[in-house]
C-alpha cells in the first residue's frame, strides 16, 4: 500500500515541479567518513585518512527541517558511510516520508528505519573483498540476510562483471528485492583496471542485458536504464543532475555525487533512473525501487 501511495505522490510531486519549479528531490552526504577504502571510491579518492568532524544532529535537524519546508520529501542519504550516523538516519525517518540509503552493509540500520536500503556487494566474496576489504562481503550477509529493504548494488568494474549473475543468485536465495548497478565509470587515484574505459563498454552492456534476460525480475535495470549506460555522454541533459538537489557534509551544493562526475561518460544508477515520470512506463522495476 505504502509503495502505490509513493508512487501517486511521486507523480504528483512532479507535476508540482513542473508547474511552479519546487524541486522534491535532495541528495544528502551525511558523513565524511567511511570505515572502509574501496579502491574504487570517488569519495576517499585513494587517501587513507579522511576523519571529519561530525555534524551535530541539532544541526542536521536543522537543515532537514529548511529541506522540508521547501518542498523536499524524498531524500537520499550517502557519504561516506550513512550507517555511522544512525541518529540521522533516524532523525530523517521523522521528518520526511520517502528515504534511500546507500550503505556499505558493514554497520547494521535500525530495523525500524523502514526505507530502501541500496547496499553494496561488488562482486562474489573473494572479488568483492578484494575491493571493498576483507570479510566484507560475509558482514553484509550476516548483517542483512532475509532483509526486504535491501537491494544489492554493485559497482561494475573490468574485474567484476563477470560476477553479476551469481549476485544475482545471492539476492534471490537472501530474499533481498534484487540487485541493481552502477557503471566505475570516473573518477580520480584509484586503480585504473578498475575502471570502464568508454571502448569497453560493450562488453559490460551485453552481460547487463545476458542477465537481464535470464532474471527480469531480479536485475532490476529495466531496458531504459540499460540503454542509458550504453550511450554514456549525457552532458547537458540529466534529471539527476539539473532536477535534484545535492548537498555536501559542509551544506555546499553540487551536480552529483562528488565532485568529480564525469557527464561524458556517466555510469551512475541515479542518472539512469532518469524522470521518475518516465520510470513509470518499467513498473516491475519501479515497484521494486520505491
Ligand atoms: S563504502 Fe562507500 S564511501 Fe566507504 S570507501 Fe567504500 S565506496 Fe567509499
Ligand atoms: S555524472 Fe551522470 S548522473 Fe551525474 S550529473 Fe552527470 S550525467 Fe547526471
Amino acid at each position: 500500500m505504502k509503495k502505490v501511495y509513493m508512487l501517486f505522490y511521486l507523480i504528483f510531486l512532479e507535476l508540482r515541479k513542473a508547474s511552479s519549479g519546487v524541486k522534491y528531490f535532495a541528495e544528502v552526504d551525511v558523513t565524511d567518513n567511511c570505515n572502509l577504502r574501496c579502491k574504487h571510491c570517488y569519495h576517499f579518492k585513494g587517501k587513507e585518512e579522511f576523519k571529519r568532524k561530525e555534524v551535530s544532529v541539532d544541526i542536521w535537524k536543522k537543515r532537514f527541517n529548511e529541506l522540508y519546508k521547501t518542498g523536499v520529501r524524498f531524500i537520499l542519504l550517502v557519504g561516506g558511510e550513512p550507517a555511522l550516523r544512525n541518529d540521522v538516519l533516524m532523525l530523517a525517518d521523522k521528518i520526511f516520508p520517502f528515504i534511500y540509503v546507500i550503505t556499505n552493509g558493514t554497520i547494521k540500520i535500525p530495523r525500524n528505519f523502514n526505507h530502501l536500503l541500496f547496499v553494496s556487494l561488488d562482486g562474489m566474496e573473494e572479488i568483492n573483498d578484494s575491493i571493498r576489504g576483507k570479510d566484507v562481503f560475509s558482514k553484509v550477509i550476516n548483517n542483512y540476510s532475509g532483509d526486504k529493504r535491501v537491494a544489492i548494488n554493485m559497482t561494475i568494474t573490468t574485474s567484476n562483471y563477470k560476477d553479476l549473475e551469481d549476485v544475482v543468485n545471492v539476492a534471490k536465495e537472501n530474499g533481498f528485492r534484487g540487485v541493481v548497478c552502477n557503471i566505475c565509470a570516473s573518477g580520480t587515484d584509484v586503480e585504473i583496471p578498475l575502471f570502464i574505459k568508454k571502448n569497453e563498454r560493450k562488453m559490460i552492456i551485453e552481460e547487463l542485458k545476458r542477465v537481464k534476460t535470464l532474471y527480469p525480475n531480479d536485475f532490476l535495470l529495466s531496458k531504459r536504464m540499460i540503454k542509458w549506460y550504453e550511450n554514456p555522454d549525457h552532458r547537458g541533459s540529466c534529471y539527476w543532475g539539473d532536477e535534484v538537489l545535492h548537498f555536501d557534509v559542509s551544506w555546499n551544493r553540487r551536480r552529483c555525487f562528488g565532485n568529480n562526475a564525469d557527464c561524458s561518460n556517466c555510469g551512475c544508477l541515479a542518472g539512469s533512473m532518469q524522470n521518475p515520470l518516465k520510470r513509470v512506463l518499467s513498473p516491475r522495476e519501479m515497484m521494486k525501487l520505491v
